[in-house]
């Protein structure tokens, strides 16, 4: 165990070197920063586990980096540091509870916490600099280094407005050390990307390299176009300068009378809970700034306080980086599992040890097909990258084959099924690798999910857990066989009850009079989705139509407003299976319609009578994102109510896009076609006419 972590811990630290060389000396990154952050923290936890593997050029040790070459290296009159972080509400407590624990305020168990004030400041995705002024007058300018020497940058940081060359004070002290973040705001980030990118150079991997990059030009015109700004944060003064600030807030306010800017978005902050509020109020409040921030930073506001608590080596011990949800992150891969779908296609899925990824804890990604594996080279026992950005699906980027262990072996799909065993088929040309028996189990469980799903025949009781149950012990092969349960087998199955059996057999034999379009959705026909089995249903009013357009008469198929060849071809597939159509006659045997009953074609005749003055005949609408109250399926049957057509993707023949929240790219789409936007009340405008 302690080989292993002896042998983890020299690869993350030459990993790490490496990255802070890219990083702090070349401005250019080689990997995302919260997946620096995350190996830092483990290369911290493997250390503090075992001190002996603390060695003096480990990343842990030194803040930043050297200074790069080119510039002359000055000496800090005093140091800078680095900032420790906090990755959860819950490090910010701990942090806390043994900043209390310094100062010797700790309080007694059951008593209250008691509440130091703080200030809250945003933490801004820059580069620090020190700036020392000389009665008044900058004199130097330096970056942060390794925190002890930095690089003299002076005449770079002259050229940024928001740097007062001279203070605005009538008695300046004859000494003055300022501490802030310079920054390239958002939109001159991406004119400079853009820019590089038409002459061919490599592009700063975000606004913080590309500030590091502008600061070390040895041409200062360059620096003056690229506009950069400056947020002060921290002020030294000569030991027993009066009036000097007693708190940071005070500081702040110093700062500003001296003629700095000073982020208008600090805080003071009563409590730990104002903290808290603090944090969670600039979690979306950021995205607006014109500026990167990564952060808030949380520091004690007395400043007798901040002296008595003091420093480690590489931070203040009476502030703390508390980061945003960080959208990716590094994990050690566990395992590639592989999915049967439905449709028999073969899904591997990367199984990694959970990480917590904007706000979820993720532990699972799908890898898509044996193409995106290949093309990670996926090793067992890899380091990955994960990203899950909002509300994306996650993804594993890539692989950090530097961190593989040794003799790995090469991760591949299987050559057989692992459920069943049969040999896969890969077809040429295709991405997906499926399986092609027919009876697999997978593919069953997956046919009687989507059968029993709320769109297609909406079974109510019939849940995974129960359908595997049946599948497994060989009690249902086939949608059919559903109607053949009687309440008393389902009984004696795990989890069930007499009533929820008698509950089941009821809404499967309910389930029969669903109308035509759904059940054609049910049987899961590839390509065949709602808004196509609704289409399809209403020109098909039988299977026995259907299936002889399918076979006979493509082209009656592909007339169908929204249906093109690929689902001709796919049904015509279909029904000539064998085994599909003895599904097809034992579910007729069962009392499915397979066609539009009496009253669904009386009312179909109703709709195309009455169709003339129908609100929104021959109107086709597109939904996206969430309605306010309407749900999509009853926003479609609204339209189609009224004479309208819902379809899925977005045309220039569009009539409308009705747009909810969260509307998507079919919302984009819209805007750049020109095609009218509206909203839910402006759909029910159109609806009453
Ligand atoms: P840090 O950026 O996490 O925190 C310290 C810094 O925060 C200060 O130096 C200062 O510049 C800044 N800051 C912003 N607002 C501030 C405020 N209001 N008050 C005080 N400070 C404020 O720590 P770090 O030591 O600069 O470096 C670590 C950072 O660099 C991490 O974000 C890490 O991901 C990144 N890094 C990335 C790589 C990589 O390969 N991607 C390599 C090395 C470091």
């Amino acid at each position: 165990m302690s080989a292993a972590r002896t042998t983890r811990a020299a690869e993350l630290r030459q990993l790490l070197q490496r990255a802070a060389h890219a990083y702090y000396v070349l401005d250019a990154p080689l990997m995302e920063d919260p997946v620096y952050d995350r190996l830092y923290r483990e290369l911290l936890e493997l250390e503090a586990a075992q001190p002996e593997l603390i060695s003096p050029d480990s990343p842990t040790q030194r803040v930043g980096g050297a200074p790069a070459e080119g510039f002359s290296s000055v000496e800090h009159r005093i140091g800078l540091l680095s900032l420790d972080n906090a990755f959860s509400l819950e490090e910010l407590e701990a942090w806390y509870g043994r900043l209390l624990k310094v100062l010797d305020r700790t309080p007694e168990p059951g008593a209250p916490l008691p509440q130091l004030p703080m200030v809250g400041e945003l933490k801004i995705d820059g580069n620090a600099l020190a700036l020392s002024y000389d009665h008044g007058l900058l004199v130097r300018a330096a970056t942060r280094g390794d925190g002890e020497r930095g690089e003299e940058i002076t005449a770079n940081v002259r050229t940024i407005q928001s740097v007062p060359l001279r203070l605005q004070l009538e008695q300046p002290p004859a000494w003055l050390e300022v501490r802030g973040e310079a920054l390239i705001p958002d939109g001159t980030f991406m004119a400079i990307n853009a820019e590089r990118a038409s002459r061919g150079e490599a592009l700063f991997a975000n606004p913080r390299n590309a500030c590091a990059g502008t600061l070390r030009q040895l041409d200062p015109k360059v620096v003056a176009a690229r506009r950069l700004d400056f947020f002060a944060y921290t002020l030294h003064l000569p030991d027993g300068w009066q009036p000097a600030p007693t708190t940071q807030w005070e500081s702040l306010q110093w700062l500003r009378a001296a003629g700095f800017k000073v982020n208008p978005n600090a805080e003071l902050l009563p409590s730990l809970a104002a903290v808290e509020g603090f944090f969670a109020q600039w979690e979306e409040g950021r995205k607006a700034l014109p500026y990167a921030t990564d952060g808030v930073v949380v520091k004690l506001n007395d400043l007798r306080l901040q002296a008595d608590a003091g420093f480690t080596q590489k931070a203040p011990r009476w502030a703390i980086a508390l980061k945003y949800a960080a959208e990716e992150a590094p994990s050690k891969l566990l395992r590639l599992a592989c999915q049967v779908g439905r449709t028999g296609v073969i899904t591997p899925v990367a199984e990694f040890e959970p990480v917590p990824l904007a706000g979820t804890t993720v532990g699972r990604a799908t890898l898509h097909n044996a193409d995106r594996l290949a093309e990670l080279d996926l090793h067992a026992g890899d380091t990955i990258v994960v990203r899950k950005a909002g509300e994306i699906i996650p993804e594993v980027v890539r692989v950090l084959s530097e961190l593989r262990p040794a003799g790995a072996v090469r991760l591949q799909l299987p050559h057989t099924c692992p459920e069943c065993s049969s040999q896969l088929v890969r077809e040429e040309g295709e991405a997906a690798t499926r399986c092609v028996n027919s009876s697999c189990p997978a593919i069953l469980r997956g046919a009687l999910r989507h059968w029993v799903s709320k769109g297609a025949l909406d079974v109510d009781g019939l849940g995974s857990k129960l359908i595997e149950q049946l599948v497994d012990r060989g009690l249902v092969g086939s949608i059919a066989d559903l109607y053949r349960l009687d309440a008393a087998l389902l009984a004696s199955l795990e989890r069930m009850g007499a009533k929820s059996a008698e509950n089941l057999v009821a809404a499967l034999a309910a389930s029969k009079a669903q109308p035509w379009h759904r059940q054609l959705y049910g049987l899961g026909i590839h390509h065949v989705g709602e808004v196509n089995a609704k289409a399809l249903a209403q020109a098909f009013p039988s299977v026995g139509e259907l299936a002889t357009a399918a076979a006979h008469t493509p082209e009656a198929i592909t007339a169908v407003f929204g249906i093109g060849e690929q689902i001709a071809q796919s049904l015509q597939q279909w029904f000539a299976t064998a085994a599909n159509q003895r599904l097809l006659e034992q579910l007729e045997a069962l009392g499915f319609s397979l066609a539009a009953t009496e009253p669904e074609l009386a009312q179909a005749a109703a709709r195309a009578h009455g169709s003339g003055d129908a609100a929104l005949q021959g109107q086709t609408f597109v939904l996206t994102g969430t309605l306010p109250s309407l749900s999509r399926s009853q926003a479609q049957a609204l339209i189609e109510a009224a004479g309208g057509k819902v379809s899925g993707s977005v045309s220039k023949k569009t009539s409308y896009v009705v747009a909810g929240a969260e509307a998507g790219s079919k919302l984009t789409k819209a805007e750049s076609l020109g095609v009218a936007v509206l909203d839910e009340a402006g759909l029910q405008a159109l609806l009453a006419g």
